[in-house]
């Protein structure tokens, strides 16, 4: 039975009825949720419903009326979430998972991680202990295979799952493993999912061969019953009369389980189908039908494989497989889990110095895109007066990249210029990468010079380089020089660079004056920008949770609205009631559903209110109304908060 308790519950009173359901041998299981807590009371006898119903702090009861109990939709409400060192299965993401059907050796298994990590898996399989039908098939290399698969998963920041098919081999895992797999000849096997559910560790729990929905629910409830709370169900085809497939692919159990349990639900289209052609049409079937995730068959070399090579698909195959479910996902309202990308361990500075990330006597790091005397490297020196030693990256992904692998505390990325506009690449990184955050902000004035190698003179140049920006920004002073050719380049700074390696008297490059000295070149003429109100804002980045500002005056926030009238008007109206300036906003498409839009929004304190702590608590309560006007009444679809900073004012 489920029991909901009074909102104001007094604690005495959730304790006398704990004890008393306990008097009665019922296994008691307390949620605790947003709007409401529950206790979920099962066990072998049956108690009269009533008897619980008048115990002061109870608001109602409701019998559960499935033989599974704790794996029904009647005793939790609410899907269940897996966390998995940060993987999740059963959010609205579509978690992949993938690798070889065994572990082979050190280097199929740490080949197989790169190329699935590479394509978009976000977790690494592989069995090391395998259930074969024939005795004299490779049965797997047990105890190593598992080291081996803990260590290719490592390498790649994938949690890694395995099959276990024995408790007596609960010593040689329980190191190693993030989630175990329970393979479908043993999903009745009742004394291994005893053992393996009171590990308290994550399982997924595969169909049985020829198990009908509610049996395998029941064993489920074995697993829940146990210990564990993070079941995964996993469809991977039943036996049917039908042989042109290994298994049948049961897809209608998908939306039939999801009305009778909370359990998050994935499928295994490789073991189904068995032949590897057949996968990625089944796997994009099986995200349509609504499954939380796959769990996939992926070997470097399938012709050599030692197990399953005929349903294994090309690490080729599973990418393109990828770029289809990317596409897909959205059309059912998902977006594809990302892996988070390891730290590969301390700082090195520019300096060439290792520290350890945030050691007090190092200036900061922090990565940026372009070359040495770009406007971004500016921007660092302003943000971190001269403190922080700038790390240069060759694009806006790698500064992003910099700072996820730990080679960087912070990053800055240009987002809007005055003159200009945004820099869409941007707001999509930031609404890419979910590791990432908003710290701070800096806005730096563009003033751009014409640099030349020593000796040249206006009347020798033909040529001039420059960022497409730099050129745009320039229009006016280059038009009174109709016959210089305009050549793009990558950065500024690149165009300074390229310039000052040619030698070259008849090339200019458009840039900031303080590429000129670490390029030795001249300045021609300086502040050629046609509008001398030139500006580009920067938002300063790091590796969520990493860097917390305390008192906080803006806010970036990412959120989409339900399609119906006024749903923005209502959105934005939170800012207003909470007394913030929306200070920005701006659409951008969301990817793989045309025509949708995700709105990317900047608040702040007014002025005149100072950024105290105090302040900052009313960005933060607005963000809560935000994200609760999305439980309550899905106005707001999807809140991200970018981040919470402080902006220092220097232009
Ligand atoms: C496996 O995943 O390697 C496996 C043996 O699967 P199943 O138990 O579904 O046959
Ligand atoms: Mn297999």
């Amino acid at each position: 039975m489920v029991i909901v308790l009074e909102k104001n519950i007094r604690d005495e009173d959730k304790q006398r009825i704990r004890v008393f359901l306990e008097k009665n041998s019922l296994r008691v299981n307390e949620i605790a949720g947003d709007e409401e807590t529950i206790i979920g009371a099962v066990g072998k006898v049956g108690i009269d419903p009533r008897e619980v119903e008048i115990l002061p702090g109870v608001q109602r009861v409701i019998p559960i009326s499935k033989p599974y109990k704790m794996a029904s939709r009647e005793f939790k409400r609410d899907n269940t979430v897996v966390n998995v060192r940060g993987v999740k299965i059963g959010g609205n993401r579509v978690t992949v998972i993938a690798g070889p059907c065994a572990v082979e050796s050190r280097e199929q298994i740490m080949e197989s991680a790169a190329r699935v990590a590479e394509s978009g898996a976000v977790m690494l399989r592989g069995g090391a202990y395998k259930p074969r039908t024939s005795p004299y098939a490779f049965q797997g290399l047990g105890e190593e295979g598992v080291k081996y698969l803990r260590e290719a998963g490592d390498a790649w920041g994938l949690p890694v799952v395995t099959e276990i098919v024995s408790s007596d081999a609960i010593p040689a895992m329980r190191d190693y493993v993030d989630v175990y797999q329970i393979g479908a000849r043993n999903m009745q096997n009742f004394e291994l999912l005893k053992k393996v559910g009171a590990l308290g560790k994550p399982v997924i729990l595969k169909r049985g061969l020829s198990a009908t929905i509610e049996e395998w629910l029941m064993a489920a409830e074995y697993l829940l019953s146990s210990g564990t709370e993070d079941v995964i169900l996993c469809e991977r085809g039943i036996r049917t009369y039908e042989k042109a497939t290994r298994n049948t692919l049961d897809l209608s159990a998908i939306p039939i389980l999801r009305s009778l349990t909370h359990l998050p639900i994935i499928v295994d289209p490789s073991h189904a189908v068995g032949v590897r052609d057949k996968v990625p049409p089944m796997s994009l079937a099986a995200i349509a039908a609504g499954a939380d995730g796959l769990i996939v068959e992926v070997h470097p070399t399938p012709n050599k494989a030692l197990s399953d090579g005929v349903q294994s698909l090309y690490p080729d195959q599973f990418e393109k497989m990828m770029r289809d479910i990317e596409v897909l996902a959205p059309v059912v309202g998902r977006a594809v889990s990302r892996r988070s990308i390891p730290r590969t361990g301390s700082i090195t500075g520019v300096t060439g110095v290792v520290r350890k990330a945030g050691g007090p006597d190092q200036p900061i790091v922090c990565a940026y895109s372009g070359g040495r005397g770009a406007y971004a490297e500016q921007a660092i020196r302003r943000y971190y007066d001269e403190e922080a030693e700038s790390l240069p990256v060759t694009n806006f992904r790698e500064v992003i990249h910099a700072v996820l692998e730990g080679k960087a505390e912070c990053g800055m990325l240009p987002i809007e210029n005055s003159l200009a506009g945004s820099v869409y690449e941007n707001y999509d990184n930031l609404a890419r990468y979910e590791d990432i955050e908003i710290v701070g902000e800096v806005t730096i004035r563009i003033e751009h010079s014409l640099l030349v190698v020593p000796g040249a003179t206006i009347d020798s140049i033909t040529s001039v380089y420059s960022h497409p920006q730099g050129l745009a920004q320039c229009d006016d002073f280059l038009s009174h020089y109709p016959a210089w050719k305009h050549i793009e380049t990558d950065s500024t700074s690149g165009a300074a660079e390229f310039v000052a390696a040619g030698k070259d008297p008849s090339r200019a490059a458009i840039a900031s004056e303080t590429a000129a000295p670490i390029y030795h070149l001249d300045v021609i003429k300086s502040g050629i920008e046609t509008n001398p109100r030139n500006y580009t804002r920067f938002v300063v980045i790091a590796r969520s949770g990493e860097i917390v500002s305390d008192a906080p005056n803006h806010a970036s926030i990412i959120f989409t609205v339900a399609n119906r009238p006024g749903a923005l008007h209502d959105a934005l109206g939170l800012f207003m009631k909470n007394g913030l300036n929306l200070t920005k906003l701006e659409s951008r498409p969301i990817q793989g559903e045309p025509w949708k839009y995700l709105f990317y929004a900047n608040v702040s304190l007014p002025e005149g209110v100072s950024s105290s702590v105090v302040s900052g608590e009313r960005i933060r309560s607005a963000l809560s109304q935000m994200k609760s006007m999305n439980q309550d009444s899905g106005i707001i679809q999807d809140v991200r908060i970018l981040g919470l900073y402080t902006v220092k004012e220097i232009i």
